[in-house]
């Protein structure tokens, strides 16, 4: 490997060193830097994660630094911030971490970095709205890691109920990661089959299609209720973006990104499949949806829309 892959981690808690070790696992980059609030917290964790770099794919600088250190980096991911707490919303958030990441952008704007930004931080259609809106960044360079976690569990779960690798179920969720998430069956295939049709042959009734995004829907709250917040899943999902983006993958993720008219919508970010290069988010996937589908769309635009306006984006001009 030869050319730079540098990926600074501003928040250094769960999900952010889940990330770390992902990628420690599975190499593909060679610098990694840590800055966190908690500067001694970020020392700390480079010292252990350093420790296992005899063990991993690759040889890796791993550091604490300081955002002068984003200068040069390809990436930046933004994990900072507050975890939702038991019975929280992903609203209640917004105004600590909306303020979180805002301050976080500046100060990476300020180093002079020109990379792509990869924003984890709940509510994370929002925090990724205001990290570009503050930026000024070209929205392509702006990605949020949307509904790529919930994503990758309904694949999950469809591979197992139907005994089929996760790799060949070809399902999406879109819109908020959050409550208001949808699933558009009527796009979703395990190989070249549509879903729906080998639910018909196997007789199964269309009530179990709500069953599945119910149980997705759930699966995050069902977590936090048992072991306090979710980040092995996002860890590696967030893994999985960056790969896409320093390795030029070409990769459909259900990234959140802003929408300029596709799904009838516009300055938002939401998550959609698209495309990811090495240049950041290069095209949406437009799919045609059915009517009840769009209506879907259309509510979780609603509620996106409604934490956008509360949060005062004036504020961030
Ligand atoms: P955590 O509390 O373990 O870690 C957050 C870290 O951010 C802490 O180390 C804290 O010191 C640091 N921090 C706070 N303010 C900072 C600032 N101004 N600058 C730099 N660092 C700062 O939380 P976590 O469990 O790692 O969760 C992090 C975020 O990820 C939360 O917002 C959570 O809701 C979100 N999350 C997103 C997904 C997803 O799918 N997008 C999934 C799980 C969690």
């Amino acid at each position: 490997m030869i050319e730079k892959r540098k990926v600074v981690l501003v928040g250094t808690g769960f999900v952010g060193m889940s990330m770390a070790y992902a990628l420690l696992n599975q190499g593909g980059i060679n610098e990694l830097i840590l800055i966190d609030v908690a500067k001694e917290k970020a020392i700390g964790e480079a010292m252990d994660l350093s420790d296992g770099v005899p063990c991993s794919p690759n040889r890796m600088v791993i550091r604490a630094g300081d955002y002068s250190d984003c200068k040069d980096a390809n990436i930046v991911v933004i994990t900072a911030g507050v975890a939702q707490k038991p019975g929280e919303t992903r609203l209640e958030l917004l105004k600590t971490n909306g303020n979180i990441a805002k301050e976080i952008t500046q100060n990476v704007v300020k180093s002079g970095f020109d990379g792509i930004f990869v924003v984890a931080s709940n509510p994370v259609d929002i925090l990724s709205y205001i990290v570009q809106k503050t930026s000024g960044f070209p929205s392509s360079r702006v990605i949020g890691s949307g509904t790529v976690l919930d994503t990758a569990r309904l694949r999950y779960l469809l591979g197992e109920y139907l005994q089929v690798s996760s790799k060949n179920i070809h399902t999406y969720i879109m819109g908020e990661h959050g409550d208001s998430s949808f699933v558009p069956w009527s796009k979703a295939y395990v190989g070249c089959k549509p879903l729906v049709k080998i639910l018909e042959e196997k007789k199964k009734p269309n009530s179990l299609l709500e069953e599945f995004s119910k149980q997705v829907r759930d699966e995050a709250y069902e977590i936090i209720e048992r072991k306090k917040s979710t980040y092995y899943g996002i860890g590696v999902a967030l893994a999985k973006i960056i790969k896409a983006i320093l390795n030029n993958e070409h990769e459909i993720l259900t990234v959140s990104t802003m929408l300029n008219g596709e799904y009838g919508k516009t300055d938002i970010y939401m998550g959609v499949p698209a495309i990811i290069t090495n240049k950041g988010v290069q095209e949406i996937l437009q799919l045609e949806l059915t009517k009840e589908e769009q209506q879907k769309f259309d509510n979780s635009y609603k509620v996106l829309n409604e934490m956008k306006i509360e949060y005062h984006f004036e504020s961030i001009e």
